[in-house]
């Protein structure tokens, strides 16, 4: 079978008998998708039971029973805006149906046995029935109703033909998993669980739903395995170094690369060797030493005759890799941000373009019209999860084959990898450079702020610096600024002429300048909100303090935790909870007490908060699945991972039988463009 024989399930949804454009707007509104097959994978969220009969005795207020019952009597309204009473009674007793409209006289005469399903309340009346039937026609009447997600003017009945139609449309298709895997998880083939959830006979068993994310989860990662072939196979430069501009920034820098670092290197130069594109995600916890690692990258570019640039997501944290690019590079480089003006702007755009200065550093301003290069080799992007995708692909696109290394200072979960950066290669920088000690972390209620401060007071003392770190968020955000400034103002009389403020809602340079006297230990408490976050890079700092830590997330705190610990004094990070901050919230700070692993914490932060938030994205759930969520559904996405490299190590044209199979399976999750971009060229 190939994948255009499914065409009819790609067909729009007014191809279904009874379905109307309207109706098919509806529809496509509840599904999100106006296709039959995104009607086929809209699956209940519920079922309702209906064929087991109860007594009206015994029956449940406010749950769906089934009574069969003898109408015994019925209540004419007595003014017009009563309703209809119909009496009916079993063995157990008398019920009450109620009518506000008209009521099924016919089915409903004196005498008549029937069955009804609904919900009665705890005065054994019932409004309005589900459903009516005559007892001798048992058939005519629902066993098992299932409950869609709808919309506004949607009803189940409305979906019920709709559904049924799309299931004959469905063929019975080639089983695309593996026969062991099946028999272990005792799943039924595609199509026998699509039915099994959407027409049930049965309350379907969970293997049913299992299966179906199963199928959608594999059909992600065969999509990713074969994106990454593609980029394997997209012509991209060789690019080989002598060493000779490294070995100078080595000298300079002072220190030799970590093992760690070694590692990460020798992964991006094979990648830079190989004539193909590098798309890599460096992962590397705070402090782990990336920068060190993409100037050497960048350096082995240069030493091959092409350029690199370097993208920071701020102005700070640029500003701050052309210092650290002042003490180390052995050749020209130049600063682009949005404040390079004038004369200077137009000398180093010259520079890039003409290739004069091989190496460029700045905010994304250097994705921005009007930057060339003469010939971009290497395109960093730093804390990429600050920048929009696209802005990604800029900066891969402002050269001919570009290389893209993408950094991340944001330990990504292994869940977050597989489904969202699954094209990517991924090198991890695990550890620290030697001679960094561990971080003290405790935890403090708020009301003991007193023996806080007079930690931070003998610190001081001992020539140290200090961080005191606020929230700011901005839902609260005028509350939240005047916590800010309030806690600046106190500090500032206790410790007079030495404490500093940095805050997002300063003037640029109000703040820039703030932080730049602290850099330069004109200030020594620097009160601050997340814009130290990142890159921030004062080794003298060893103490952070963050109060209202229960409003951050794991991952945050861990990110402003490696503010400190930079250089070879015993660092403390204290963290400041709300006196009535429940236990539950305690012990989520407990864990940053116990591990200083950011993949640890990312880990734990994922599982806790879910993927929406980690990234400060803030949108809930990860987009994208109909039917499998990556967050419950945690292990059959690794399976899944594990089995679509193996298949594609076996069988990456999707040749074999079950290569063929799984290409319908690519078709049917809208995936097939990752197999045809790659088969076309
Ligand atoms: P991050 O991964 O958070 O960007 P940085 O690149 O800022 O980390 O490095 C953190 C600190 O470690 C910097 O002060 C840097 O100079 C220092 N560092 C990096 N590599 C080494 C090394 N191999 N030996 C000693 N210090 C190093
Ligand atoms: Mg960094």
């Amino acid at each position: 079978m190939e994948p255009y024989q499914l065409d009819p399930l790609f067909a729009d949804l007014t191809a279904l008998p009874g379905v109307g454009a309207a109706l098919a707007k509806l529809i496509a509104r509840a599904c999100g998708g106006g296709r039959v097959i995104d009607l086929l994978f809209h699956l209940p969220d519920s079922y309702v039971d209906r064929r087991k009969r109860s007594l009206i005795s015994q029956a449940l207020p406010n749950t769906v029973v089934t009574l069969e019952v003898v109408v015994s009597r019925i209540e004419p309204p007595s003014s017009p805006r009563q309703p209809i009473r119909v009496v009916v009674s079993d063995e157990s007793g008398f019920a009450e149906l109620v009518f506000f409209r008209a009521y099924p006289q016919a089915r409903l005469r004196v005498g008549a046995k029937v069955l009804i399903s609904g919900k009665m309340d705890d005065r054994r009346q019932m409004v309005h029935p589900d459903h009516i039937a005559d007892a001798g026609r048992p058939d005519s009447f629902p066993g098992i109703e299932q409950v869609w997600p709808l919309t506004a003017g949607l009803f189940a009945w409305h979906l019920r033909k709709p559904v049924a139609a799309s299931l004959q449309r469905l063929p019975e298709l080639p089983e695309w998993h593996d026969a062991a895997l099946m028999k272990r998880e005792k799943w039924p083939g595609f199509r026998a669980a699509l039915q099994g959830l959407q027409a049930p006979a049965e309350l379907p068993d969970a293997a049913l739903r299992r299966r179906l994310a199963y199928d959608e989860l594999l059909a992600g990662q065969v999509a990713f395995g074969l994106m990454r072939k593609r980029n394997r196979l997209r012509p991209g430069r060789v690019v080989i170094g002598d060493n000779r501009l490294r070995n100078a920034a080595l000298a300079a820098f002072g220190f030799e690369p970590t093992e760690a670092q070694r590692q990460a290197l020798a992964e991006i130069d094979a990648d830079l060797a190989a004539p193909h594109r590098m798309m890599r995600l460096l992962q590397g916890d705070v402090g782990s030493g990336k920068t060190l690692v993409a100037i050497l990258a960048m350096l082995r570019a240069v030493e091959a005759g092409g350029q690199a640039a370097l993208m920071a997501p701020t102005e700070l944290l640029a500003r701050q890799h052309a210092r650290t690019l002042e003490r180390i590079c052995p050749v020209p480089f130049a600063l682009l941000t949005s404040s390079v003006t004038g004369r200077e702007r137009a000398r180093v755009l010259e520079g890039f373009a003409d290739g004069t200065i091989p190496i460029a550093v700045g905010t994304h301003a250097l994705v921005q019209e009007g930057v060339a290069f003469a010939d971009l080799a290497l395109a960093v992007i730093d804390e990429q999860h600050r920048f929009g995708v696209n802005q990604r692909l800029l900066l891969g696109a402002k050269g001919e084959l570009t290389d893209v290394l993408v950094m991340t200072a944001t330990p990504i979960p292994r869940t977050m990898l597989l489904t969202q950066w699954g094209e990517m290669q991924i090198s991890r920088l695990s550890g620290k450079p030697a001679g960094r000690q561990k971080i003290r972390t405790t935890t403090h209620r708020l009301s003991s702020l007193a023996d806080v401060v007079a930690a931070v007071a003998r610190a001081l003392e001992r020539g140290e610096m200090v961080y005191w770190v606020c929230p700011l968020v901005a839902e609260s955000e005028t509350l939240d600024l005047a916590a800010v400034e309030e806690r600046y103002a106190s500090l500032a009389v206790q410790f007079p002429g030495r404490v500093g403020l940095a805050h997002g809602r300063q003037d640029m340079a109000v703040r820039e300048q703030a932080l730049a006297d602290f850099a330069a230990g004109r200030t020594r408490l620097l009160v601050a909100t997340t814009v130290i976050e990142v890159g921030v890079d004062v080794p003298e700092a060893s103490v952070m303090v963050i109060e209202q830590a229960e409003r951050f997330g794991l991952a945050q705190l861990h990110q402003l935790r490696g503010r400190v610990g930079r250089g070879a004094a015993q660092s403390f990070c204290l963290l400041l909870y709300d006196d009535n901050l429940p236990q539950s919230a305690r012990k989520r700070l407990n864990l940053l007490r116990e591990t200083e692993d950011g993949f640890v914490i990312a880990d734990e932060d994922f599982r806790l908060r879910g993927g929406g938030d980690l990234l400060g994205t803030k949108q809930s759930g990860l987009p994208g699945w109909r039917i499998a969520d990556p967050e419950t559904d945690e292990p059959l996405l690794h399976m899944a991972g594990r089995d679509a490299e193996a298949l594609l190590s076996r069988d990456a044209d999707l040749t074999t039988d079950r290569g063929r199979a799984i290409r319908l399976l690519l078709r049917l999750f809208d995936k097939l463009d990752a197999f045809r971009t790659l088969n076309s060229g």
